[in-house]
């Protein structure tokens, strides 16, 4: 089955969606929860801001007596109550965070005031509710703050820190099984002969799923025969999700097809109109879901990022996910052959307006995606662009 990269990855989403099951969860200390999903609902333990708190250093008073001139009857720090209340023709000297005094309804900032003595004088009216945050105002004492399926990042932590979280219920990383295939390839560590490749794609999978949420497990190098091939998918199958790279295109050593189809696989697509990554595979076999990615390294990497990607994060509980899309200018003319949908390696500006194309010699241009720090997004039917138009882009 060939799909469009949308219908493509709508699928990859609706399946593993509908597919994943009850999720294991586990508890996580807070500092150690960052980039975690989390697996239970968080509430409010008190109303934010707690008490009316004040958003400023000035005098709190009665709105309705300014412009005036108002007698200082004390001062509140934050961390104190001021005791009394605040009257009519009264004003109490507040500090940021500090609670607003009984009677005061706002604080005028003192960059507005003028003190002569025990006096202060107040030249514009203000309104009733200025500068400080009503009690309860962000979030009421028992209210949803956070739901199960959000990633934890710093804003997030800060929160489950605010209301007094050390720990919190995480989902367990799905533990995703990388298999390399390739009669040619040998580990990062030897010595190629003349003829054979490091593997690299491991490599860039295991960060790409760890930079998911996903555990990654490297299996060793399934050769281009059957029997270790199956083997190793076997092994592969036992884990939350497999990531194959090579082996998928129409070469006559291509076997990993043949054999998932041996072992009883669903194939939802084996063919995506994208460029890299197009003879890309995604299906289910002993109830585990597959991905088998082509195996030129920037066909793995793209074909990673927009689609297996999506799958590590809703496998590891994820409720959101989405594609780091922006429009930038292009620098200078682009042309493609219609038909395929292309992630072409680029520079995004440091502001984010513009966007140049990298050289590149095509999928196996590793130092091409390494200079990028991003991929332009062509749309499949259009041919052409001029400098200056904008374009989509997916940030590395
Ligand atoms: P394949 O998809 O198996 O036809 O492989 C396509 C191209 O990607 C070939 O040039 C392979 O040598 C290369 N390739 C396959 N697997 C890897 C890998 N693990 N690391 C680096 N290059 C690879
Ligand atoms: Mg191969």
């Amino acid at each position: 089955v060939t799909l469009s990269f949308e219908e493509a990855r709508a699928c990859v989403l609706r399946e593993v969606r509908a597919g994943r099951g009850n999720l294991a969860t586990e508890q996580v200390p807070l500092l150690e929860s960052a980039g975690r999903i989390l697996a239970e609902e968080i509430t409010a333990d008190r109303d934010y801001p707690p008490f009316a708190r004040s958003a400023r250093d000035g005098f709190a008073i009665r709105a309705a007596d300014v412009p005036g001139e108002l007698r200082v009857i004390g001062e509140v720090r934050a961390g104190e109550v001021y005791r009394g209340s605040v009257g009519s023709g009264g004003a109490v000297e507040i500090m940021t965070g500090a609670p607003l005094p009984e009677g005061a309804d706002a604080v005028v900032m003192v960059e507005h005031t003028e003190r002569v003595g025990n006096l202060v004088r107040v030249a514009r009216s203000i309104e009733s509710g200025e500068n400080f945050n009503a009690q309860g105002i962000e979030a009421r004492q028992g209210s949803v703050v956070l739901s199960a399926g959000r990633r934890l990042g710093f804003a997030e932590i800060a929160l489950l820190a605010m209301v007094g979280r050390e720990c919190v219920s995480a989902y367990r990383r799905p533990r995703v099984a990388i298999l390399p295939t390739g009669d040619e390839i040998v580990e990062a560590g030897q010595t190629p002969e003349a003829f054979q490749i490091r593997n690299s794609n491991a490599w860039s999978m295991s960060v790409q799923v760890a930079r998911a949420g996903g555990d990654p497990r490297i299996l060793p190098i399934a050769r281009d025969n059957y029997e270790s091939t199956r083997g190793l998918i076997e092994q592969g199958l036992q884990h939350d999700l497999l990531l194959l790279s090579g082996g998928v295109s129409a070469g006559k050593y291509d076997i990993v097809e043949r054999v998932l189809a041996d072992l009883g696989a669903k194939f939802f697509f084996d063919r995506v109109l994208v460029q890299p990554g197009q003879p890309l595979v995604f299906g289910t076999a002993k109830d585990k879901f597959f991905f088998g990615l082509p195996g030129n390294p920037a066909s793995t990497m793209v074909t990673f990022e927009v689609f297996a990607r999506a799958a590590v994060e809703l496998l590891g509980g994820s409720h959101e996910v989405s594609l780091r899309l922006l429009q930038a200018q292009l620098a200078k003319e682009l042309r493609q052959k219609p038909g395929l949908r292309r992630f072409l390696p680029a520079q995004v500006s440091a502001d984010g307006s513009t966007v140049t194309p990298e050289p590149w010699q095509g999928s196996g241009d590793v130092n091409s995606l390494a200079r990028a720090n991003a991929f332009l997004v062509t749309e499949p039917d259009r041919e052409s662009w001029a400098a200056g138009d904008m374009i989509r882009v997916l940030l590395k």
